[in-house]
């Protein structure tokens, strides 16, 4: 029988088939669930959503329904907790009497708020595509190692989950369950592509929340080492990208050990966030600029030509300029090729709400000063180039559109448009702060940046 694609799997989920629900023995709706797949995360989508294809070709209006499946992705950068409570109490209105709700994924965080007010209700946190497979009869399950034919490249998510709780993260307010991949079942996975398909090995990408906790529920401590032994085993797999997940502060000797012998490692994003200890301590990250900086150089030594990036966070509470100046130092020393720099995006259930929050106009001015300073002081011939979130216009994301058009074919609920948070690549000079809070010029903060380089030069 013929693979079927990612990409075809993902078409079948956008085109809903509703006159094929009359073939099918089990009276369900999948529509609250389908629409929610576009907001949700790469890893949901490859790993369990896209896999349901099979299931969302057969959908009812809710009030005929049995079975009303929902999934929400409770947070991202922002919380979705009221959108859910919405969502439940507009499908429990519309739902027949003695029908189930079956929430999905990180959607069932939802169980400690709503707690008894609905009947009927099953909460299925993690393996959701298997357990509604096995209720429905239909051959689906999640799939932890998936090759993406739209970007060329093998996926492997070897953990789920993170047990860190980092004060500006969803994680201090939901919960995803944790779990690792044993060894052999990731070579079960990786030997089935060698058989079937080793043209699809030739790129992967390891990605996870938290890549270096893996193995600490399976062999009490932290593994990676062992997956990346395992991926470098394979002829068929060239090129190895440490994608997402891989934590400075969670190091230990056999990681690093397996980094250095593995010649396939080609790029690695690390979460840098911002650039002092003081703020790191505030934000409970587990590593320090000191540890920042020897791993992008234990890295270099070994890879040379490996890209790095960083995610960098700019409007944490408490920032000052100065924080933003060694910001920009360690972005420099390290020689960073891309960063990702986003707002921080404040929810009162952060830890970090508990401080004064700093003003828009004064989170511009600190990121303004950040492309400045690097501009003017990195002499190679190096781009800074900042991935910016905002969250007022929605228009020009993409997930956006997908979700406007899934609204539009939507038959039996109101689909409806939450998500408003858009990325814009941009340069230094494209950023104008016309005032800020200080109401100071441009001159008099230049002079500020200026004074303050001078004083950290003369302590040193
Ligand atoms: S390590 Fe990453 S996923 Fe885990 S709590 Fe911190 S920011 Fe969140």
């Amino acid at each position: 029988m013929r693979e079927i694609l990612l990409s075809e799997k993902e078409k079948m989920i956008r085109d809903l088939d509703y006159s094929n629900h009359e073939k099918y023995k089990y009276k369900i709706c999948a529509e609250p669930l389908q629409r929610n797949i576009y907001e949700d995360c790469y890893r949901e989508q490859l790993v369990s959503f896209f896999q349901m294809a099979p299931l969302m070709n057969k959908t009812l209006p809710i009030e005929e329904a049995d079975y009303i499946l929902y999934a929400n992705p409770f947070a991202r950068v922002q919380d979705f907790t009221d959108s859910v409570l919405e969502e439940i109490e507009e499908i429990d209105k519309r739902r027949k009497d003695g029908s189930e709700i079956i929430i999905c994924g990180k959607a069932t965080n939802i169980k400690d708020i709503i707690k008894d007010k609905y009947s009927n209700i099953t909460y299925v946190p993690s393996h959701f595509t298997e357990y509604i497979g096995k209720r429905f009869e239909i051959d689906m399950k999640e799939e932890y190692v998936v090759y993406d034919d739209r970007n060329g490249a093998l996926n492997i998510w070897p953990v789920d989950g993170c047990l860190n709780k980092c004060g500006f993260c969803r994680r201090t307010y939901m919960d995803i369950p944790f779990e690792s991949q044993s060894i052999e079942f990731l070579k079960e996975k990786l030997d089935w592509y060698k058989e079937n398909h080793p043209e699809q090995m030739k790129f992967v990408s390891l990605r996870a929340e938290n890549l270096n906790q893996y193995g600490l529920d399976l062999d009490g401590k932290r593994t990676l080492n062992k997956v990346i032994d395992l991926l470098d085993s394979y002829d068929e797999i060239e090129y190895i990208s440490l994608a997402i997940g891989y934590c400075i502060g969670e190091n230990n000797k056999a990681i690093r050990e397996s980094l250095a012998n593995c010649n396939k490692i080609v790029d690695v994003m690390l979460y840098f966030e911002t650039g002092t200890n003081r703020l790191l301590k505030l934000i409970g990250k587990k590593h320090t600029c000191e540890m920042a900086k020897a791993f992008v150089k234990f890295m270099r030594a070994y890879h040379p030509d490996m890209k790095i990036s960083v995610a960098v966070m700019i409007g944490l509470p408490t920032e000052e300029l100065a924080d933003i100046i060694s910001l920009g130092d360690l972005l420099m020393e390290c020689d960073i090729d891309f960063v990702h720099c986003n707002y921080y995006g404040y929810v009162d259930k952060h830890p970090l709400a508990a401080y004064p929050q700093l003003s828009e106009q004064v989170k511009k001015m600190h990121l303004k000063y950040l492309i400045n300073y690097i501009k003017k002081n990195y002499d190679n011939d190096y781009i800074l180039t900042l991935y910016h979130e905002s969250f007022y216009d929605s228009s020009k994301r993409s997930v956006v559109r997908k979700l406007e058009n899934i609204k539009k074919e939507q038959k039996y609920t109101k689909g409806r448009i939450w998500y408003d948070s858009t990325y814009e690549y941009f340069m230094g000079d494209d950023i104008v702060v016309k005032s800020h809070d200080e109401n100071i010029s441009d001159e008099e903060l230049e002079k500020e940046v200026e004074r303050i380089v001078k004083q950290r030069k003369l302590t040193k």
